[in-house]
């Protein structure tokens, strides 16, 4: 599924108001790649960096220093930005500041039209693109009668309506409420698997990342961590450190490792949390006292109403005490 470097960045820097007094380095030496249908997410706290880089990924901004390269050419090479933009394209987090049309349709006809596509082309890739987000029977509908996830499932149309290589979400979920994300996200996350779509997601949800194949963790302009995703979140320390929120779930699982709970790493979910208890051979310390601590529905949940860690769970954990501020 995934293959060759789609999208090269190598010690690429930038600096907004460069040699002025209000001068801010907002990427100071990232090295990342992009592979050919690859899941990225691209986690970081506010100000981290993590817009100017995707403004980097289609030459909506050019490098200060290094050098960003999709399908193999630069993105400073003018003579190559009109199909670069066009094979990233970008959905950013507000939905109201990206549909210009009266109709759902005319909106994601918007950018065939200014290629100059025939006409029968046009309206094959409307049709296309509005079937891919699910909203091809709202075609006729006003944007504003939209929802909140139905209008960033438009602006996902529209950017498909382009026949892009590369997907690259700013934050597109950031103004929706959970049903909202939920439909954008399963949306992307068809396109991945179905189409072979490839993506990056940036968020500042963890919860969000998981569904990627890989994360990386932006800090201050830099890329200061990444891997798979189940890997990429130990511990809520660390995220505190470069200024994420550790999901709840992932909270709550270091809560019950403390405790002398045996829970792989990197659990951020709901469906991870609750697949790792329920694993046969599971987990609980003392777990005899829980009626055997295995897949046992309806037992009322194995431990969660454990109290105390015991001997054992101090010792696994010495560095046990301050979790779960926030
Ligand atoms: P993120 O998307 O992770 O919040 P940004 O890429 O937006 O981070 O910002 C990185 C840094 O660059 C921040 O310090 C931010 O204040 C600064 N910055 C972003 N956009 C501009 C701009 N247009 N002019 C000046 N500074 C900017
Ligand atoms: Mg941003």
């Amino acid at each position: 599924m995934t293959g060759d470097a789609f999208i090269q960045i190598r010690q690429v820097h930038f600096v907004y108001h460069p040699g002025q007094p209000d001068a801010v380095e907002a990427l100071r030496g990232i090295d990342l790649e992009v592979r050919r249908g690859e899941f990225l997410a691209v986690v970081g706290a506010n100000g981290s960096g993590k817009s100017t880089l995707a403004r980097l990924l289609n030459g909506l901004l050019l490098p200060t220093r290094g050098e960003v390269r999709v399908a193999g050419r630069s993105t400073a090479d003018p003579a190559a930005r009109g199909e670069i933009r066009r094979l990233v394209g970008m959905v950013f987090q507000n939905p109201d500041n990206q549909l210009v049309a009266p109709t759902v349709e005319e909106d994601v006809a918007f950018g065939p039209e200014n290629l100059g596509l025939p006409r029968d082309e046009i309206a094959r890739r409307v049709r296309r693109a509005l079937e891919a987000v699910g909203l091809w029977e709202r075609r006729a509908d006003p944007p504003h009668r939209l929802s909140g996830g139905q209008k960033q499932r438009v602006a996902l149309a529209g950017v498909l309506a382009m026949e892009p290589a590369c997907l690259v979400l700013d934050e597109a979920t950031a103004m929706l409420d959970p049903a909202g994300r939920a439909e954008v996200l399963d949306a992307v996350t068809r396109l991945h698997r179905e189409q072979g779509i490839t993506v990056v997601l940036i968020t500042h949800f963890l919860e969000e990342a998981a569904r990627a194949q890989r994360v990386v963790v932006m800090h201050r302009g830099r890329v200061v961590a990444g891997g798979p995703s189940a890997e990429a979140f130990d511990g809520p320390d660390w995220l505190e450190a470069v200024g994420l929120a550790a999901p709840p779930m992932g909270r709550l699982a270091d809560r019950l490792r403390r405790r002398g709970w045996r829970l792989p790493s990197g659990i951020v979910t709901v469906e991870q949390l609750v697949a790792a208890l329920l694993r046969p051979g599971s987990p609980a310390p003392g777990a005899g006292d829980l009626g055997g601590g295995s897949a046992a529905p309806g037992s009322g949940g194995p431990g969660m109403g454990q109290r105390g860690g015991g001997p054992a769970a101090a010792a696994r954990n010495p560095a046990a005490g301050g979790v779960g501020g926030g």
